[in-house]
């Protein structure tokens, strides 16, 4: 035998196995672990004493049983804590507080009218607060933020580039940690998007998802094998600067004829200012009219969404592509284009398993991703402390 290292260390993956049945499978009894784990029933019973101890899942008692006496069953507390989720956008503040089964308990949506961060910073930090000030009493309070940035952020939660922020080099999570004392994790906002979807929208149970933002400029969020993928220095997903035209218009990155150039809410405010538009709920509701010109415009834009999303599934072989942010509005207007323009475009093999979705979760992709962040974040310290 050897000494009690390797003990502590069987325990805390015995901790967090059983952990995890409870949050995948209850209601079940300690029998029901038991069986689906393969550990024993002794071992299962203290393992889940500690958890009781620790707040993290409750008895509620007998439950139906086939005949004989009803074994016990137990269930996640998911209210023994609370996440807040932060979306930050270029010119709003979205946020939300959950339990850690990532019901949405309040929400705040404030307009920003600057960007610098002397301006943003203070509101940011009163939303948390003010979420923060609706946790009823409980065991741990809040347990992290999560927030997602229009931007590149590095592995220490600092944002080096936010273009439409004017930001660079802003320290936000050691800022936010500062202040409020508990865990916080930053990350792009489309790769909060991609976990928002991942996790409570049309991407649940999908093993290959690409998320496309298509707000003011386009970002992407990639999950393979379910799992995000951030690339060597945290910074993939820029597709939005994916060149689709060789001599195509320069662009802010350095490179000419990006797919943003032609496919984001800027590609379509741009052209829409011909028409006299300047925002999308104007085109939105012209559109509903029917007017011709600016039904053309969307068709135009979604023909553009579907080039770039062909060259998408054509590398990545994706079960589905997602498209949110502002641009997920125009469904009904750029959907079929969008549609069409992939079917002809990519590759007849990759299309076969293939859908093309609009986010479930509308203009909450983000938040609630980034609510996710600091529930996760949370949820695998618990299972690492072997509690
Ligand atoms: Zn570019």
């Amino acid at each position: 035998m050897k000494q009690t290292g390797d003990l502590a260390l069987v325990k805390k993956m015995n901790t967090a196995i059983v952990l995890d049945a409870v949050l995948r499978y209850a209601p079940l009894s300690r029998a029901q672990i038991s069986e689906r784990t393969g550990l024993n029933k002794a071992t299962v019973s203290s393992l889940v004493q500690d958890l009781i101890e620790h707040h993290l899942v409750i008895d509620i008692g007998p439950g139906e049983s086939s005949g004989g006496r009803k074994p016990n069953l137990l269930q996640f507390r998911a209210r023994t804590g609370f996440a807040v989720g932060i979306d930050l956008g270029v010119n709003y503040i979205r946020g939300i507080l959950t339990d850690l089964e990532g019901v949405v308990l309040a929400e705040r949506r404030l307009t920003l009218t600057a960007h610098d961060a002397a301006y943003v910073l203070p509101r940011l930090l009163d939303c948390i607060a003010s979420l923060q000030a609706e946790i009823p009493p409980c065991p741990y309070g809040t347990v992290g933020v999560g927030i997602g940035v229009p931007g590149l952020v590095n592995e220490e939660g600092a944002i080096l580039y936010a273009p439409n922020l004017d930001w660079t080099d802003v320290p936000l999570r050691a800022i936010v940690e500062e202040r409020f004392g508990v865990p916080v994790t930053i990350d792009n906002e489309a790769n909060a998007g991609a976990q928002g979807e991942q996790r409570y929208g049309a991407g649940r149970g999908v093993a290959n998802q690409i998320y496309v933002s298509a707000g003011i400029g386009i970002g992407t969020g990639m999950i393979l094998n379910k799992e995000l993928y951030k690339g060597a220095g945290g910074f993939s997903g820029e597709l939005g600067h994916l060149s689709i035209r060789a001599d195509g218009k320069p662009c802010r990155c350095g490179n000419r004829g990006c797919w943003e150039l032609y496919a984001s809410e800027n590609a379509l405010l741009e052209q829409a200012a011909a028409l006299g538009y300047r925002d999308l709920d104007g085109l939105l509701e012209a559109a509903g009219r029917g007017e011709a010109g600016v039904l053309r415009l969307f068709e135009r834009i979604g023909e553009a969404l579907g080039v770039g999303i062909a060259n998408i599934v054509n590398v990545f072989n994706p079960d589905v592509v997602i498209v949110g942010n502002e641009l997920r509005r125009a469904e009904a207007w750029l959907g079929e284009a969008m549609q069409r323009t992939v079917a002809e475009r990519a590759l007849a093999h990759h299309r076969r398993r293939l859908r093309v979705l609009f986010a479930e979760q509308g203009e909450k992709s983000a938040v609630r991703g980034a609510a996710y962040y600091a529930i996760s974040a949370f949820l695998s310290k618990m299972k690492g402390s072997g509690v």
